[in-house]
């Protein structure tokens, strides 16, 4: 379902979706821990300019994963993320905002664009990446869907987004749920239940694969992003036969030297990044 490639001049390590990678007109990768030259706690290959003060290693690892990805630094583009649902209908004008130019002026957590040779570019600490293609529209999207911006349903803003500016069909499009926070690993207090319950009714408290009480603790949940997610996306319309779920754990113990994690590091560490990009 997916591979992880590594480049051999930096040891730039990637993981790629087949689903993805098969196709002709695009170019994506979901960054690791490797490759780099951030140290501490963001050693190595940070991504994130907010997560540690020297800006040039991000900009350098910024460099390495596009050469390694086969894309140009200029075009990487990222917008502020505010852990809200709006998208930015990314343009021509806007190809390298946030990375080699000066930043977009409000904040979105997601990007959608029809526009070839413009990568768009989130950044994620645990929160779920969601890739986005349409083959027969020509379009893709990039979300970063951390609780808030699942709970304001930013995969289906971002669905809405493709139909209403590129003529896509829901059921044209691919749908890929990269590595993020699993339920495990996603303890959440009432107000998040709370939250979830308000907006998604029983399709959220009655499924446990969604959300699952603490039996030993009041007041504790765990709470599943990638499958309200999976939801979100279903009821956008998206086919379950093209929705792929990586099913990986940023937080687990076990992909501690993979991935950075702002839980399990408790905010002492950097940030992964999704690129995708019309060739
Ligand atoms: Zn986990």
């Amino acid at each position: 379902m997916f591979r992880y490639e590594k480049d051999s001049i930096n040891g730039v390590e990637l993981l790629k979706f087949d689903a993805l990678s098969e196709k002709k007109n695009i170019v994506h990768c979901f960054t690791t821990r490797a490759g780099g030259v951030s140290g501490g706690g963001c050693e190595s290959l940070n991504m994130s300019f907010k997560r540690e003060e020297n800006r040039k290693n991000v900009s350098e690892n910024i460099k390495r994963v596009a050469e390694a990805a086969g894309v140009d630094f200029d075009s990487v583009t990222m917008v502020p993320q505010v852990h809200g649902g709006k998208v930015r209908v990314v343009t021509e004008e806007d190809r390298g905002k946030g990375v080699s130019r000066e930043s977009f002026d409000e904040g979105y957590d997601a990007m959608v664009t029809n526009i070839k040779g413009v990568t768009l570019a989130t950044i994620h600490g645990d929160c779920i990446p969601v890739f986005l293609y349409d083959e027969k529209a020509c379009c893709i999207g990039m979300i970063h869907s951390g609780w808030r911006s699942t709970h304001a349903r930013i995969s289906r803003n971002a669905v809405v987004a493709m139909v209403e500016n590129y003529g896509s069909k829901p059921e044209d499009i691919i749908a890929v749920i990269g590595p993020g926070i699993c339920q495990n690993c996603f303890e959440a207090s009432d107000d998040v239940y709370e939250a979830f319950a308000e907006e998604f009714g029983k399709e959220f408290t009655d499924d446990l694969s969604v959300c699952r009480p603490d039996l030993t603790r009041k007041g504790k949940w765990y709470i599943s992003l990638p499958g309200i997610v999976y939801k979100t996306l279903i009821a956008a319309g998206v086919l379950p036969g093209n929705i792929i779920r990586s099913g990986v754990c940023t937080c687990c113990e076990e992909n501690r030297d993979k991935y950075f994690s702002h839980r399990r590091e408790h905010g002492k560490t950097g940030a992964m990044s999704g690129f995708i990009m019309l060739k």
